[in-house]
């Protein structure tokens, strides 16, 4: 794959108040990757995410999304970004339809909602409330809002948090048609199951710095060739794979 930058990130630094979140990190994205931000608990993930987004004020550096510099065009990063909304928008007693057809209208697009909620593998639920959604369900449908702009760049931040394994397998495979119709994703997530399987190229971010990135396999190389060794693995299967064996037949059709 060609590696054309879609977002470079040089410098950036965000204080909140005497406390740096955000210690001048330096990345690009590159067009059509699934990029992941891996990291603890307050490393500064949702931070860089969110100053990218538009949502949150940098305290210094530089953003670039597809051209555009984040000081001077902030609304033209807007329109080419799909964002999850928070889901306090997703008034419960809307039914789905309902509900894209109010998120269509803030952002003034022409959307079938019918054919938005196919992308997402949810037509069947066009005519059931948010509420009566199952988790993988409700993220389901949280990502078909994100693609309601039609975005060249989607920002998901754990959006598998919370959902059994079936559910995550089938936001996987979601994730990774959104990427093959040419959006490019940036995802946080604590699996690094997760992160190994989906993510073209990883950051591993803490304490406000970026301390790795890279494929997920040259990673595991570079590890392995410092003379890393861990306990052989003794059985062929775990029981995540008991699980899915058992339970999972179905996990596509969700
Ligand atoms: P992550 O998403 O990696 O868990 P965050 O970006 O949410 O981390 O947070 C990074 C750090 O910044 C954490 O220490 C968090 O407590 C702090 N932080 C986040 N948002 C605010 C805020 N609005 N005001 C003060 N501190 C914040
Ligand atoms: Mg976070």
């Amino acid at each position: 794959m060609p590696s054309k930058a879609i977002i470079t990130v040089k410098d950036l630094v965000k204080s909140y108040g005497d406390f740096e979140a955000v210690k001048g990190i330096s990345f690009e994205v590159y067009e059509g990757e699934i990029f992941g931000l891996l990291g603890p608990n307050g490393a500064g993930k949702s931070t860089t995410l969110e100053i990218i987004e538009t949502l949150r004020n940098k305290t210094s550096g530089t953003v670039i999304v597809d051209g555009v510099n984040l000081e001077e065009a902030p609304e033209e990063i807007k329109k080419m970004i799909g964002v999850q909304l928070q889901t306090s928008g997703f008034y419960p007693n809307l039914n789905l339809t309902e509900l894209i057809h109010l998120f269509v209208g803030l952002y003034q697009s022409e959307v079938d909602p019918l054919e938005l909620l196919k992308k997402v593998n949810l037509e069947d639920k066009a005519k059931a409330k948010y509420k009566e959604l199952s988790g993988g369900q409700k993220q389901r449908f949280s990502i078909a809002t994100t693609l309601i702009n039609k975005p060249k760049i989607i920002f998901l931040d754990e959006p598998t948090t919370g959902l059994d394994p079936q559910a995550r397998r089938n936001l996987w495979d979601l994730i990774k048609e959104i990427r093959n119709n040419a959006t490019t994703v940036i995802i946080t997530t604590h699996y690094m199951d997760e992160a190994e399987i989906l993510c073209d190229r990883v950051a591993i971010v803490d304490s406000g710095k970026i301390i790795a990135i890279n494929t997920p396999s040259s990673l595991i190389d570079e590890l392995v060739a410092t003379g890393f060794e861990k306990e052989k693995v003794v059985k062929n299967a775990n029981l995540e794979d008991v699980f899915i064996q058992l339970t999972g037949k179905e996990w596509r059709e969700e």
